[in-house]
């Protein structure tokens, strides 16, 4: 049983926010001290993450990433990566961390049987990253970073999301430290996701000024997209450095490839980064739905797809009618960024 969507997208990729709690406030994605949090008997178990990640495999799923919130607060995590990898049919399993509490993890998530990871790291500048996650250590994050290239993940992939006037003067510092460690850096335009950031499409630095920045520097070579579909674009450095990503959600919009689903941590499947609500799977679980009830019910609401958020907003966004805070969105700690 394989759905594909009103424009003809399978279901490819599966985001899974194992919790929608943070140890940190980054003023780009939940700013706020407080949020209203998933009631923690409304937290799918490892057991039901486990019985929905085959369900998902089943329909066609082969790739998998653990987010949030921040994945690594989530007690025993590894657990659920132990019975993750025994699953037939996830082709990748990775996972996306502040790295915060990596140095502490990055071993026994190995050991769990996780292959790589990414690592937001948006400055190397200790005090704006202070600034931006309101209550991170760089020195935590670069130690986690370290340990997980130690522990032998790989690839480690560095996350940043560039903002003009914060960090858009370290795409090359950023460039530099990941070519000198071998790790790979991976850019994202800043979005305007969930409700409490205040974004504006002046502070996006665009995927091209990005290229343009490290291009002028160290002569890229442009790989494509993994898989035809992935958001990143990749480029190699010509003189052999190693790869970087640019993610250009915002200017260079990607929702005609987009085989995405997230599942937020209370069990609800959401098809879109943008999505006003999701569909409550969790119910159907604990309401003792079988295998194939619950397949039929993400079928239904795949085939009915019709998501296509950042194509709209681009096109919109040019016609100069463009109200970021119109669409009452789900967050993106619940929805898993
Ligand atoms: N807490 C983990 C972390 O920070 O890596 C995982 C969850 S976080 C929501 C996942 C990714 O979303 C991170 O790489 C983060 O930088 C990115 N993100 C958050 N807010 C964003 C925004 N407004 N625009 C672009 N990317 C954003
Ligand atoms: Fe937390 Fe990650 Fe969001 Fe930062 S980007 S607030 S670390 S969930
Ligand atoms: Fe996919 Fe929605 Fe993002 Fe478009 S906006 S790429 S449909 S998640």
């Amino acid at each position: 049983m394989k759905a594909v969507d009103t424009h003809r997208r399978p279901i490819k990729d599966l985001r899974i926010s194992v919790t929608d709690r943070c140890n940190y406030r980054c003023t780009y994605c939940m700013p706020l001290d407080e949020y209203t949090w998933i009631e923690r008997a409304g937290v799918l178990s490892f057991e039901e993450i486990t019985r929905l990640v085959g369900l998902f495999v089943h329909l066609g799923v082969e790739k998998v990433r653990l987010t949030g919130g921040e994945p690594l607060v989530r007690k025993d995590l590894e657990k659920l990566i132990a019975r993750l990898t025994l699953l037939d049919g996830i082709r990748d399993l990775s996972l996306t961390t502040n790295g915060a509490l990596l140095a502490e993890k990055a071993a026994i998530l190995k050991a769990a049987g996780l292959r790589r990871i990414n690592v937001s790291l948006d400055t190397l500048n200790a005090e704006k990253f202070k600034q931006i996650t309101q209550r991170g250590n760089l020195e935590d994050v670069l130690a986690g970073v370290f340990a997980a290239q130690s522990a032998g993940l790989a690839p480690v992939k560095l996350n940043a999301v560039i903002i003009r006037g914060v960090n858009d003067d370290e795409i090359l510092d950023l460039v530099e430290f990941a070519r000198k460690n071998r790790f790979e850096m991976r850019f994202i335009e800043y979005m305007d996701v969930g409700n409490t950031n205040s974004w504006s499409l002046e502070k996006t630095v665009t995927k091209r000024e990005i290229f343009q920045t490290i291009d002028a520097r160290y002569s890229l070579r442009e790989v494509g997209r993994q898989d035809g579909r992935a958001p990143a674009v990749d480029y190699q450095f010509v003189d052999g450095g190693g790869e970087i990503g640019i993610i250009g959600s915002v200017t260079e919009p990607f929702c005609c490839s987009c085989t995405r689903v997230r599942l937020t941590a209370d069990g609800k499947f959401v098809t879109c980064l943008f999505a006003e609500q999701g569909y409550d799977l969790k119910a159907l679980l604990r309401g003792g739905a079988t295998d194939e009830q619950v397949c039929q019910a993400i079928t239904g609401i795949w085939a009915k797809r019709d998501d296509r958020y950042s194509d709209v907003r681009w096109q919109t966004i040019q016609s100069g009618g463009y109200q970021a805070k119109a669409r009452k969105k789900i967050e993106m700690i619940t929805l898993g960024g």
